[in-house]
C-alpha cells in the first residue's frame, strides 16, 4: 500500500484498540486515544525505511535518506545471511527485515525503553518523529515538497510539545494501562508495534506479499511471503486501495474512536 493508506489503517487500528480497551475495563483518556492514533499512523510508515522512494525516507531530509541507505544495506545483508534454498535471489533489502514481526517488537520495545529511560526528552523525541510521519502520511500530497518540510517539522515539534504537556497532567494518560510508579509512558511502544504490524498486513494484501513471519521458516523458505490467495491481492496504489480500503479505514476508525470515548 502507499503512505496514506498505511497511515489511515494505523490510526484506525489504534482507535479499534481504544474501543477494545474500553470494553476490557481500561478506557483510554482522550489524549491517549489521540496521541496513540497519531503515533500509530506514523509508525505505519516506518517499515518502508528500506525504500528510497517511500514517504519516511524523504521525511527528515538528509538524515532519513542516510538512514534509509543503512537500513537497506543491513536488510539485504540479513536476507542473504538467513535465506533458505527456497527463498528467491534478491537485489536489495526492500520488504525484508523491517517488514517482520520481530522488527516491529524490537522498535516498539526500543520506544518504550527510551520513553522511560530518557524521560521527557525521550517522550518528546518519539512524539516528534511520529508526528512528522503522521502529518506526511495523512496529508500526503499536501505536505510534499522540499519547502514544506520545515513547516511540517515545526508543526510536529509544536504538537509534540503540547501533547506531551497534556499527557503529563494527572489522569490524562501518562500512566494508562501500566500504572505502577516508574512505568509512565511504557504504553508508548504499543502503537509503535501495532503500526508496524498493520503496515505488514497492508503489504501482505498486495501482489508481492510480506515476509512478516521471519525468522520462522515455512517449508523451504525463511522469508515466506505471507498473503491471501493471488486472486484476492491488489497492486499498491490501485483503485481498491483508494476507493475501497481507505474509506473503510475511515469508517472503522470513526466507529472505534466513538466506542472508545463512550459516545456510542
Ligand atoms: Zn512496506
Amino acid at each position: 500500500m502507499m503512505g496514506p493508506a498505511h497511515s489511515l489503517s494505523g490510526a484506525a487500528a489504534w482507535l479499534g484498540v481504544g474501543a477494545a480497551a474500553a470494553a476490557a475495563g481500561h478506557p483510554m483518556p482522550w489524549p491517549v486515544l489521540l496521541v496513540g492514533a497519531l503515533i500509530c499512523a506514523g509508525a505505519a510508515l516506518a517499515p518502508d525505511l528500506d525504500h528510497k522512494a517511500a514517504t519516511i525516507s524523504r521525511s527528515f531530509g538528509p538524515v532519513s535518506r542516510w538512514l534509509c541507505e543503512i537500513v537497506d544495506k543491513l536488510s539485504y545483508a540479513v536476507y542473504k545471511a538467513t535465506k533458505k534454498p527456497g527463498d528467491p535471489r534478491r537485489s536489495g533489502g526492500h520488504r525484508t527485515l523491517t517488514h517482520t514481526w520481530l522488527w516491529a517488537v524490537l522498535i516498539g520495545a526500543g520506544c518504550s525503553v527510551t520513553a522511560i529511560a530518557v524521560d521527557r526528552w525521550g517522550v518528546l523525541a518519539i512524539l516528534f518523529v511520529h508526528m512528522v510521519l503522521a502529518i506526511e502520511g495523512l496529508l500526503w500530497r499536501a505536505a510534499r515538497g522540499s519547502s514544506s518540510d520545515v513547516l511540517v517539522w515545526l508543526l510536529a515539534a509544536t504538537s509534540a510539545w503540547i501533547l506531551a504537556d497534556i499527557l503529563d497532567q494527572p489522569g490524562q494518560g501518562s500512566d494508562w494501562l501500566f500504572t505502577a510508579p516508574g512505568q509512565e509512558y511504557l504504553w508508548l511502544g504499543l502503537p509503535v508495534v501495532l503500526g508496524a504490524l498493520v503496515h505488514d498486513l497492508g503489504d501482505a494484501l498486495t501482489v508481492s506479499g510480506c515476509p512478516v513471519l521471519w525468522p520462522i521458516p515455512v517449508g523451504r523458505k525463511r522469508w515466506y511471503p505471507v498473503g491471501p490467495p493471488k486472486a484476492m491481492r491488489f497492486r499498491a496504489g490501485s483503485w481498491v486501495e483508494l476507493k475501497v480500503l481507505m474509506p473503510v479505514f475511515m469508517v472503522l476508525g470513526g466507529v472505534g474512536g466513538a466506542v472508545a470515548l463512550n459516545v456510542i
